[in-house]
């Protein structure tokens, strides 16, 4: 029988108001593995308040910091124990190489899990002198209250990663929240909210509610008592949920798409630079905010370097991730498998040279050969566009002030990566690029304490260390006259 999946609405399992449902499909053989409630704004509605009734008199609005803390501590123990479950989740569900969740998305979870446990306890206000009040003296203070209930919607690609980067901080801030998994990856969601109830948290401040965005997210960043909308995705959706929450002034953090630029200057680790582009450009299938899919390199060494990298996309065994010896799995699903080729066929059509890879038909499964382009300007679409598959695009520049240019003339600002040795060339470049985050000679470290969002349509607001935590409280100030 086929598996089915039930919201979490104040720590019970529910079917949704009028019983619809979703399929769940394996992007391998294209077959529905399991079932899922398809959300109501009923359902959504439910959730919200249950969330709410926790903040307001319910046992978690009674517990402070250092209680938290325990309780986000025992939940990282948790998901650390189910470790290789939540991952097999992740990656069967978009047909990703287990190894990549196992190695990277639950160990960040984790830390991001521990670090928030030690903020709980940090979110102290401060004492500020003034100018007293008509000739009185005063004392003035802040303190740190939660925002209140959180709406955290979260896309397909690295599912329980991004959930933690939202839940962590905002369980450490004392905030309640409802979760919007994706369409196609709800499980670990769910999986992550049941731990939480093991953990001990009170029932009703992790809640899950599955469905489509237009419907369960859209009623969530609707709803009067969600003050806060943390969202992970697309664009167009950061767009209309801005849109949504611009009038009823919620607050909004959003965490957008980007097509990031990987710089290889001539002065480069040759070797290191072939392998930290193919890796910012194929991990999971390219299906990654911050993929290096964008390769400036300067002429001198650029035939060379499109060479070894066309040869590095070459070797990429893609195929069922479950196989031994499988390094790529398809693409999460069918509309991605489209829209991959469709660029893929634009950048044909607009004259880019096509060194590996290319259109790739689906007998079953949706399976995408890894590209390389060269000789591409920053003026294709394939430049501009966030492809969000494993197609790179390769740049030629002289100078490094024409590297920075190129860089930066993108609607996106999410990350960068600068190959090369040269010390002083390493900080200036770092300086002049308008992204939220760099990396020298190193594809997009993450780490549970740096902040991480984008700058232009790669989004608004940080996640990430102590800043992140912040940012799921506001600051109050109480002043006292002192006569
Ligand atoms: P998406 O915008 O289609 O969906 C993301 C989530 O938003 C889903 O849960 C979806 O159901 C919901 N949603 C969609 N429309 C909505 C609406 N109108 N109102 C409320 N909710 C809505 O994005 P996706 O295809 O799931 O994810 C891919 C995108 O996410 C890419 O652009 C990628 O770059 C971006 N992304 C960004 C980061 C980052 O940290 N900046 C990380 C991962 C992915």
């Amino acid at each position: 029988m086929t598996k089915h999946l039930q919201h979490f609405i104040d720590g019970e399992y529910a079917e949704s108001s009028d019983g619809a449902r979703l399929n769940l499909v394996n992007p391998v053989d294209e077959q529905i593995y399991a079932t899922a409630a398809c959300g109501t704004t009923a359902d959504a509605d439910r959730a919200v308040r249950a969330a709410h009734a926790q903040l307001h008199g319910g046992a978690w609005s009674k517990l402070n910091g250092s209680h938290r803390a325990v309780l986000l501590n025992k939940l990282a123990s948790l998901v650390e124990r189910d470790l290789e479950l939540l991952a097999d989740m992740d990656s069967k569900a978009i047909g990703r190489s287990p190894m990549e969740p196992r190695m990277m998305d639950i160990p960040n979870a984790v830390a991001n899990l521990r670090a928030a446990a030690g903020w709980a306890n940090q979110l102290e206000g401060r004492t500020i002198p003034t100018g007293g009040y008509m000739g009185m003296r005063t004392l003035s203070y802040t303190v740190r209250e939660p925002v209140g209930v959180v709406a955290a919607i979260v896309p397909w690609n690295s599912p329980l990663m991004i959930t933690s980067w939202k839940l962590a901080p905002l369980l450490a801030a004392g905030c309640t929240v409802v979760i919007k998994p994706s369409e196609e990856t709800p499980q670990s969601a769910l999986h992550l909210a049941k731990l939480c109830q093991e953990a001990g948290f009170p029932d009703g401040v992790v809640n899950v509610v599955m469905g489509v965005g237009e419907v369960v997210g859209s009623a969530l960043c609707s709803h009067p008592l969600v003050a806060k909308i943390s969202f992970t995705g697309s664009p167009q959706a950061g767009a209309a949920i801005q849109r949504i929450a611009a009038p009823l002034f919620k607050r909004v953090t959003l965490e957008l798409g980007g097509k990031s630029p990987q710089i290889v200057f001539d002065d480069a680790n040759f070797d290191d630079a072939v392998r930290g582009c193919a890796m910012g450009l194929f991990i999971n299938q390219g299906q990654v905010c911050a993929a290096g899919s964008r390769i400036l390199v300067q002429r001198g060494i650029a035939k060379r370097f499109a060479e070894a990298l066309a040869q590095a996309a070459r070797s990429v065994t893609v195929g069922d991730p479950g196989q031994q010896g499988v390094q790529m799995g398809p693409v999460a699903k069918k509309a991605q498998f489209e829209r991959v080729n469709r660029y893929i066929q634009l950048g044909i059509a607009e004259g880019a040279e096509l060194l590996a890879g290319g259109v790739s038909q689906s007998d079953k499964g949706w399976f995408v050969k890894p590209t390389i382009f060269a000789r591409a300007t920053n003026a294709m679409t394939i430049a501009r566009e966030e492809i969000f598959g494993p197609v790179g695009t390769i740049i030629e520049f002289d100078t490094e002030e024409q590297a920075i240019e190129l860089a930066n003339d993108s609607d996106y600002g999410l990350a960068a990566t600068v190959w090369t040795t040269q010390v002083a060339r390493a900080h200036k470049v770092a300086g002049a690029l308008q992204v939220g985050a760099v990396g020298v000679n190193c594809w997009s470290p993450l780490d549970a304490n740096l902040p991480w969002g984008g700058l232009k349509t790669s989004g608004i607001g940080r996640e990430g260390g102590f800043p992140g935590a912040l940012a799921y409280t506001e600051e109050k100030v109480i002043t006292l006259l002192l006569p």
